[in-house]
């Protein structure tokens, strides 16, 4: 590279942050040194994007930057973890101030919004790729997990979901703030933290509602049914899809179920508990939308408003349709 490994991570990566008083020992030591209070229990996920696969080659360094932290903070808001710190593995093609600059300007922007201090990493050369590990911290025992949902327990999502989907969908003319859901997703971190003791189960949706509810609902061998008209759609969302005209109609519902990358959070909420889970979302103004209920039968059945099933066209997904 034209620069050294050395010299990036001093100009692009090293001091742009205030410290956390908890980080003894940041970049530039062999390791970081974190202090995790007492009480507290560490929340560490990991997330790899390469180029070509979990963005386009065309994808800015602004948005990869983002997007490359955001994953992970989404993962800290589904366990209702705070974030605190993140390191980061650099693998360039080459080095390019502009690109290096527009993507660690990103980067420190939404880390700096979070609170999260970069603490270490690692830069090598080889094909664009980025993993971040980020490092949350929760009270102890009372990090939200996927397990822990009952029958009965309502199902909710935040925000609204399709729209990272339609940004990706061939054919559409993607508004700019459609193409801000897909590039610059907002972690869900203040909801994460507010359905603490509330929620009964929680999963930030990456691969599409279908796919993650599923996973939810593994851990306790439940079921769901889903009200597939009540699911949320952005104005934006909606305009796009009239731009597609009758195309657009199978997508009203196939996006919200199973495109991805929304990184909305989805939960579960016993019955008991909604108001107070509703007021809390909405002191913070998270928008959330109850779309359905748990139950005892395995599976995910979605309904019409009008009371007839929905049959979602996704292969690896219809199994879950079939009546009974
Ligand atoms: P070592 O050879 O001991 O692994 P490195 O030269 O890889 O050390 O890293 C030196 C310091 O810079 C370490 O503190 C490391 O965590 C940090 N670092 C390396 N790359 C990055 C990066 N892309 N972002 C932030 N910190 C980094
Ligand atoms: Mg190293």
């Amino acid at each position: 590279m034209a620069e050294s490994e050395f010299d990036i991570i001093q100009y692009y990566f090293s001091g742009r942050q205030p410290g956390r008083t908890d980080v003894v020992a940041g970049i530039g030591d062999d390791a970081a040194l974190l202090s995790v209070a007492p009480g507290s229990e560490l929340v560490v996920c990991m997330d790899t994007l390469v180029a070509g696969v979990h963005f386009p080659e065309s994808a800015t360094a602004a948005a990869i930057g983002h997007k490359a932290l955001a994953v992970n903070l989404s993962d800290l808001a589904a366990m209702g973890a705070e974030p605190a710190w993140a390191t980061l593995s650099l693998t360039l093609p080459v080095s390019d101030p502009d690109w290096l600059k527009a993507f660690a300007d990103a980067f420190f922007a939404l880390a700096d919004n979070h609170g999260v201090q970069l603490v270490g990493g690692d830069t090598t050369r080889g094909p664009l790729a980025v993993t971040v590990q980020a490092h949350g911290l929760v009270p102890a025992g009372q990090a939200l997990r996927r397990r822990g949902a009952r029958p009965g327990d309502r199902v909710y999502v935040t925000g609204t979901l399709g729209d990272a989907g339609l940004a990706l969908h061939e054919g559409v003319s993607v508004s700019p703030g459609l193409q801000a859901c897909l590039d610059f997703p907002q972690p869900r971190i203040d909801a994460g933290v507010a359905l603490r003791g509330q929620a009964s189960a929680a999963i930030d949706i990456s691969d599409g509602l279908l796919a993650d509810l599923g996973h939810l609902l593994e851990y306790d061998g439940l079921g769901a049914t889903l009200q597939v008209d009540v699911l949320p759609r952005s104005e934006e969302f909606r305009a796009g899809l009239q731009s597609l005209g009758a195309a657009g109609e199978a997508l009203f519902y196939e996006l919200p179920l199973a495109a991805g990358d929304d990184y909305e959070l989805c939960f579960t909420v016993p019955e008991e508990r909604c108001s107070e889970v509703e007021r809390r979302l909405a002191e913070i103004d998270c928008a959330c939308t109850v779309i359905g209920v748990i139950e005892k039968l395995p599976g995910i059945r979605c309904n019409r408003s009008s009371g007839e099933p929905y049959h979602p066209v996704l292969s690896g997904y219809q199994h879950f349709n079939e009546a009974g």
